[in-house]
């Protein structure tokens, strides 16, 4: 067996040591004879998964009881969909601030069926950096301030979010329990698993009680917070593999000591790759350095020429998913929490190697 270095931008790399334990469990969970895929979402057994699950997801993020943690399908997509749905009121204004693409594509939802304020906007630069504090435009009635808090096409995060008299919501998708945060400076906090905690099709909703009762009546069943936290996420069929997955992820945080010393490897791997980014021309970051992601690096080699051939050349190299987004071009390692520091490591020695050859 031949694991690649996988610099995957999401789906993404899981730990290895999760994929052996759901290896080792797939046949049978716990003595039930069955797969997670095979058994009643109502079952003990998969109870105690979702509550495992839950539990050590506010144990690793310190979420208090005036929080929901829900585990919903559709991705973190649907969430842009859902949030205006259930917490702007008819007539009420929301703000958003846009800060990429994914920031833009949640706009657009929030567009459809009310007012959406653009507090600001870094498309005219680019998307090069987060906003300053005193550079948005914000409503003094919002319902909530949107944000993006890493952009994982553009490579930008915030280093400090911003301050908002309305709930602050924000789409952690791509660096979700990468660092220490406080929760409780949010209203709300969701991400589409893929990225940093476990499968595609399973979305983490952190939200808090007061905005679950917000809900107008004319939203759908299905589609309000509600009714996914008063069934503890278990209303119809969950993603039961995903939320299975995502509770190993979970296990394997807490084996390297939680988020905290997460935060500390994934500092040290983030700041191997800028410097070498910084120690010559031959590479650019095209990003403001104060707001450089930690999770999804971005750079540009002198040529589309060379991007080309250091894509290609890392691949035979065993190192795959370091072409930039099609909608921006230049090269992008998605470094998550499961990309190994040994991944830096054959990266960073594989870059000093591609100068040499071709600067
Ligand atoms: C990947 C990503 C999404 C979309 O997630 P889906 O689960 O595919 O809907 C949304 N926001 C950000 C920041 C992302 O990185």
């Amino acid at each position: 067996m031949t694991r690649v270095y996988n610099f995957n931008a999401g789906p993404a790399a899981l730990p290895l040591e999760v994929l052996t334990k759901a290896q080792s469990e797939l046949l049978d969970l716990s003595g039930s004879g069955m797969s997670v895929m095979e058994m009643s979402h109502r079952s003990k057994e998969f109870q105690s998964v979702v509550d495992e699950a839950e539990s050590k997801v506010r144990q690793l993020m310190g979420i208090s009881d005036n929080y929901k943690v829900l585990f919903l399908q559709g991705g973190a997509s649907l969430q842009f969909a859902m949030i205006p749905m259930n917490l702007r009121a008819q007539g009420q204004v929301a703000d958003y601030v846009d800060t990429g693409s994914w920031a833009s594509k949640a706009i657009k939802e929030a567009k459809l069926g009310g007012a959406a304020n653009v507090a600001w906007s870094g498309k005219e630069e680019n998307y090069v950096r987060m906003p300053l504090q005193s550079e948005m435009n914000l409503s003094s009635d919002a319902a909530y301030v949107h944000i993006c808090s890493n952009e994982t096409i553009g490579g930008i995060r915030y280093s400090a979010f911003p301050k908002t008299d309305a709930p602050l919501i924000a789409d952690m998708s791509s660096e979700i329990m990468s660092r220490v945060i406080d929760v409780n400076n949010f209203g709300m906090i969701y991400a589409g698993a893929q990225k940093n905690i476990g499968p595609s099709g399973l979305a983490l909703v952190i939200i808090r009680n007061d905005l679950i009762e917000r809900t107008p009546d004319t939203t759908p069943i299905f589609l309000r917070y509600k009714t996914h936290a008063d069934d503890g996420s278990l209303y119809n069929t969950p993603n039961t593999w995903g939320i299975y997955i995502l509770k190993l992820v979970m296990e394997w945080m807490e084996s390297l000591g939680g988020i905290a010393a997460v935060q500390k490897i994934n500092e040290a791997k983030a700041g191997a790759l800028y410097s070498t980014i910084d120690s010559s021309d031959f590479w650019r970051s095209p990003v403001n350095k104060a707001d450089r992601s930690i999770m999804n690096v971005v750079w540009r080699l002198p040529s589309e020429e060379l991007e080309t051939a250091f894509v290609s050349e890392a691949k035979k190299a065993g190192m795959i998913g370091l072409k930039g987004h099609r909608s921006v071009g230049g090269i992008r390692a998605s470094i998550y929490n499961a990309v190994p520091v040994a991944a830096i490591d054959a990266l960073v020695e594989f870059m000093n190697d591609f100068e040499k050859k071709n600067g």
